[in-house]
């Protein structure tokens, strides 16, 4: 029943936070009608009004050309009106907060709203599809796609499978994302932090080591990631640009669904967090921004 990626028409993306406007504005640079629907009225305001300036910046420096830029915002349009949207969406991107009830509503409501045809992906970044792909009535046909942010800028894209996920809903999501100018990898189970964030929850935790242990000083670990592994920021520097809440909520997630030791949050992570040190979006983190 998945669309093959020639019927691709009309993208729905749910969502219009840091990831979900930004995912919008991707899909409708590569040439697709797209409508970011969002409950908040406000926070559709603010996408528009960020992506806009965003397009005139990028005509400003010689990006793009003022009539490209003018026709990818053309095709976006923004709503509050999930039924309307739904009704001609050939593939959703899922985008909305991060919580599992949330995301179970949305998916049984596209379940019903959506074409037979639609693929339903979420761009969670700890919950696997499988928590959401009954509540859709076609699990066959949901998968992770999972962005990075800025999504507008980073080009890897997990395309998760869970155990129902059928092949033609994989290749038709590697084939968007690769339509999209993305290099998507395809993981073949759920795993909690997936690839991208395994890897980079390593590395922070050998940085947390080292640094507890007083073996070097956060600015040298940083340092040395740059300089001797080609990095281009350190692992501090990185947490602090991530946030430190979202570090300390993949994290408590991980270890609620592992149970396993090794996944257990740094304590020295959820201390700043309590402070209200979260990173640069705070003003300080590891590092003081003020
Ligand atoms: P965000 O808080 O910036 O935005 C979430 C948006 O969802 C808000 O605008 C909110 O109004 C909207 N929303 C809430 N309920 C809704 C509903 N019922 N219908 C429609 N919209 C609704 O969050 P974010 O950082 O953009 O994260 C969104 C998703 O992307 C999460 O699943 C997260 O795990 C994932 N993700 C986040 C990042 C990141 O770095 N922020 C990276 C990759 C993936």
């Amino acid at each position: 029943m998945n669309p093959s990626i020639e019927n691709i028409k009309h993208i729905l993306v749910i969502g219009s936070g840091a990831m979900g406007s930004q995912i919008g504005m991707v899909a409708a640079l590569a040439g697709y009608r797209v409508t970011v629907q969002d409950i908040a009225e406000d926070m559709l305001a603010r996408a528009k009004e960020q992506l806009t300036s965003r397009m005139q910046a990028n005509v400003a420096k010689g990006r793009a050309s003022q009539a490209d830029a003018d026709a990818a915002l053309g095709r976006l349009s923004f709503s509050t009106d999930l039924a309307a949207a739904a009704a001609d969406a050939d593939f959703v991107i899922e985008a909305a907060t991060e919580r599992l009830e949330l995301k179970q509503h949305i998916f049984t409501q596209l379940g019903e709203l959506t074409p037979a045809h639609a693929i339903l992906a979420t761009n969670s970044s700890t919950l696997g599809s499988s928590k959401v792909a009954e509540a859709s009535g076609r699990p066959e046909q949901v998968c992770n796609m999972h962005f990075f942010n800025p999504a507008l800028v980073m080009k890897c894209v997990e395309v998760v499978r869970n155990e129902a996920t059928s092949q033609a809903t994989v290749d038709t999501t590697l084939e968007l994302a690769r339509r999209f100018g993305k290099e998507p990898v395809l993981i073949n189970r759920e795993i909690p932090g997936f690839v991208a964030n395994r890897l980079m929850g390593a590395i922070q935790k050998e940085a947390l080591a080292l640094h507890a242990a007083g073996i070097a000083t956060l600015e040298d670990i940083d340092t040395t990631a740059k300089t001797a592994l080609g990095h281009p920021m350190g692992p501090f520097e990185l947490m602090d640009m991530v946030g430190l809440d979202v570090i300390d909520f993949i994290a408590q997630a991980t270890y609620a669904e592992t149970n396993d030791d090794a996944d257990r949050p740094d304590p020295a992570i959820t201390d700043l967090v309590e402070q209200g040190r979260l990173g640069r979006k705070s003003g300080r983190g590891w590092y003081d921004y003020s």
